[in-house]
């Protein structure tokens, strides 16, 4: 049996399964994020509950970061300040002994899956960002989730802000960012609602759309991702994809020779395949590694 753990900021998600097709089905189990030593506790008790008579054979842990993956940690940078450093091996050890862990990025995680089996399934090279509270993006090549000194950290950015953009960004870090100007907390602090109770016609989505346009430029202009996969909460806004598309298109004004960034066929910038079942799945296939490898 392999665990999957998906943390995030606010909720952890659980499941257990034996393989994929197992996993499809079987039961999620949430838990809310709160201090670590709680949360972890409850985590273990899950995967036990979950793994009953069986036992867990490996783990896979696809944590919100940054995330100092070698050594299993949460880096010191990250705003959730009771989880800096936290060591996820052995907080996970400590309640369930020694089993092999596979731990990488929620995003880098979500890429793997996607790249494994959603909409970038086949491709060399998978992007995949998450628009919502924040932004986080994960990268895959050739089926696995690319780290040099560290993971991609795709959300942090630096893009040419609009000039009648006087929003001054939300980003603790660096102020007017990609996340800092178009996370879901930009569009409420400009608008004082949040994405999905606004018309999906309100200019606040031009400016989004224009930054995430920018975004899917970069990308495509460093790795030309044969897929560029975008989910998240707004990313629900109806239309928001094909404006997304479009900015990009203008972005790179024709320059790259290839059909997947420009308005001609089928776009190479899509939505998630597994929908929000990226990130569990995602989970598990790094468990199965960490099992294959042990
Ligand atoms: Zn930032």
């Amino acid at each position: 049996m392999i665990g999957a753990i998906e943390a995030g900021g606010t909720k952890v998600v659980c499941a257990v399964a034996n393989d994929l097709e197992a996993l499809a089905i079987a039961p999620r189990r949430r838990i809310p994020t709160t201090d670590p030593r709680s949360t972890i506790e409850r985590v273990a008790a899950t995967l036990a509950e979950l793994t009953g008579d069986e036992s867990l054979e490996a783990i896979g842990v696809a944590s919100f970061g940054p995330l100092l993956a070698t050594r299993g940690s949460i880096a010191p940078t990250t705003p959730k300040i009771a989880w800096r450093g936290l060591n996820w091996r052995t907080a996970l050890a400590e309640h369930l002994g020694q089993v092999p862990i596979g731990l990488d990025t929620d995003t880098n995680a979500a890429a793997l899956a996607e790249a494994s089996l959603g909409a970038g399934r086949g491709e060399e090279v998978v992007a995949y960002v998450t628009v919502g509270t924040g932004i986080g993006g994960g990268i895959a090549v050739a089926g696995r989730p690319i780290h040099g000194a560290l993971h991609p950290e795709l959300g942090h950015l630096r893009i040419r802000r609009r000039a009648d953009d006087d929003y001054a960004g939300g980003c603790p870090h660096h102020g007017d960012c990609l996340e800092g100007l178009a996370a879901g907390p930009a569009v409420h602090a400009r608008t004082g609602a949040s994405a999905e109770d606004l018309d999906p016609d309100h200019p606040v989505f031009d400016l989004v759309a224009g930054y995430l346009g920018s975004l899917c430029a970069n990308l495509a202009l460093v790795l030309a991702p044969n897929r560029l996969i975008l989910g998240g909460g707004v990313m629900g806004t109806p239309g928001l994809l094909d404006h997304v598309r479009r900015a990009t298109a203008v972005e790179l004004a024709g320059y790259l020779p290839i059909s997947g960034y420009s308005l001609d066929g089928p776009s190479a910038i899509v939505a998630p395949g597994l929908g929000a079942d990226a990130g569990i799945t995602g989970a598990w296939l790094l468990g199965r590694r960490a099992f294959e490898q042990r």
